[in-house]
């Protein structure tokens, strides 16, 4: 197995002055797996005091015994390594943190309090493998098992009930029966957790590639309602004849297909949430029923279920955003340049590609076939050619009455030549656009015939059709 070099290294020194010292936990898991470790950690008997000695370059900031080593690392999961002292942990009278860690003198001891049993497998820079609860056998039969009595382990800390739906999840495992049981009858223990723990571990799960499934697991366990109950409302609860699929099944498999396309955070929680209001507005039943403004009702939602798990304010107001927007019309006949204009203005140019993102999940997970139908191309298109927009009589520095008054004439078809050929001068040479030189320009221009005027505008024309055909060639190819 390959360790990386400054694993190795760290690990030489420890062993240099005697201390006997491990790569430990998850980065073991994802060698053995021939998986990239996200992060490295060490394990060793060395003090902290005495890792510090070893390694000057240091810091020690907490009291559980991990001093953080800085190594030259370009590779940035490298370039700080924890090392932890051999420790054990006692009673967990508040659900969530140790009453009391101490330092051990031996290995097994410190996997004995590590969460599962493929978590708990230890290598030493030899490349021996220290395995006392059988990880290694899980990891082949792909199996997630608490290590020792699945009870007590998820009553010491509930969050290792989302640990493990997100590690089953991530390396695509089944958690075993009785550890899956534990969990079920552990979950209101989840109430005790900090919600910036529970945030930190949903965001992993809601990124990760099967996230439809976290959520599912969350569900079948029980954790659910205590996480986002406002999900459980929706189970069962049929929609029109839009639908084939009850609120909950289509909000799952919306944020299934938006894991699947790799859409970014806050395109996945509005997937998730963007029917979340549905099982509040529904009127009527069977076929025909509706659900006004679930929508807007769902924004509000889905601001009280985020602000509630502490998401940072950047991804709440986005994904409230996305999710108010959900049902922008795109139909060919029914959207127009107009539209697309207010579109714009309500939602901003920059959020409407993840807003798009949003509607083909949404399409996915309501069984239609086609991601991206003529129509949606259709709207970007109509977005591209309302963004060069400034090809309009707005990107000059006068307006038609600045014309009115200056040359004292009526409005009228004429009013409309003039400031079309003062556009073509523009475009031309864009200097002339001060108010100065438009205003020589149009008493230049008034002395022409109305013919001659329109013969000047052909540019304007032109310069349309050509960004026209550009954005289309874009678009309209399959
Ligand atoms: P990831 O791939 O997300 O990094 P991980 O299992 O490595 O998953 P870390 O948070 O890096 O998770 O933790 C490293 C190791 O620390 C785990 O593999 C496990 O041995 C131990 N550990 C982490 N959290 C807990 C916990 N809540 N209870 C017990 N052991 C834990
Ligand atoms: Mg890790």
């Amino acid at each position: 197995m390959k360790l990386p070099q400054e694993i190795q290294t760290i690990l030489e020194k420890l062993a240099q002055k005697k201390f006997p010292a491990y790569a430990v936990g998850g980065c073991v898991r994802d060698l053995l797996l021939k998986q990239k470790p996200k992060d490295w950690d060490i394990t060793t008997k060395a003090k902290p005091e005495q890792i510090q000695k070893i390694f000057p370059d240091s810091f020690y900031l907490n009291n559980f015994g991990t001093v953080t080593v800085k190594t030259k690392s370009k590779q940035a999961n490298l370039k700080e390594i924890e090392i932890t002292t051999f420790r054990t942990e006692q009673k967990y009278t508040d659900k969530r943190h140790p009453d009391k860690i101490s330092f051990t003198d031996n290995v097994e001891n410190d996997l004995a309090r590590r969460d599962f049993t493929i978590n708990a497998l230890a290598i030493s820079q030899a490349d021996k493998i220290i395995d006392p609860f059988k990880g290694q056998e899980d990891l082949k039969k792909k199996i997630l098992r608490a290590v020792g009595k699945p009870d007590d382990r998820f009553n010491e800390d509930a969050l290792r009930m989302l640990r493990a739906i997100r590690l089953a999840v991530e390396l695509d495992f089944k958690i075993e029966p009785k550890t899956f049981k534990a969990i079920q009858k552990n979950a209101k223990w989840l109430q005790a957790i900090a919600k910036e723990r529970i945030r930190d571990e949903l965001i992993k799960m809601i990124l990760s590639a099967q996230a439809d499934q976290t959520i599912e697991l969350l569900k079948e366990t029980g954790l659910l309602k205590y996480i986002i109950p406002e999900m459980e409302k929706g189970i069962g609860v049929s929609q029109n004849r839009h639908h084939v699929y009850t609120i909950y099944q289509h909000s799952i498999l919306s944020l299934k297909f938006a894991a699947q396309r790799k859409c970014n955070l806050e395109v996945r929680l509005a997937a998730l949430f963007h029917d979340i209001a549905k099982p509040q507005t529904k009127k009527g039943q069977g076929l025909n029923s509706t659900f006004y403004n679930h929508d807007h009702l769902g924004s509000k939602f889905t601001i009280n279920i985020l602000q509630r798990l502490k998401f940072p304010k950047k991804i709440i107001e986005k994904t409230a955003l996305l999710v108010r927007n959900h049902m922008f019309v795109y139909g060919v006949d029914e959207v127009t340049e107009a539209g697309v204009r207010r579109l714009l203005r309500r939602v901003g140019r920059a959020n409407m590609p993840d807003l798009i993102d949003l509607r083909v999940a949404d399409r996915l997970g309501s069984g239609c076939p086609k991601a991206v139908p003529y129509k949606l191309r259709h709207l970007k298109y109509l977005i591209e050619k309302v963004s060069k927009d400034p090809i309009s009589a707005k990107m000059l520095k006068i307006n038609g009455h600045d014309i009115i008054k200056q040359l004292k004439i009526k409005p009228g078809p004429k009013l409309g030549l003039l400031i079309e050929a003062l556009l073509a001068e523009v475009l031309k040479d864009p200097k002339l656009n001060t108010k100065q030189k438009l205003f020589e320009k149009a008493e230049q221009l008034n002395k022409l015939t109305d013919q001659e005027l329109k013969n000047k505008t052909k540019k304007v024309k032109e310069k349309k059709q050509e960004i026209d055909s550009e954005i289309k060639g874009k678009y309209w190819v399959k």
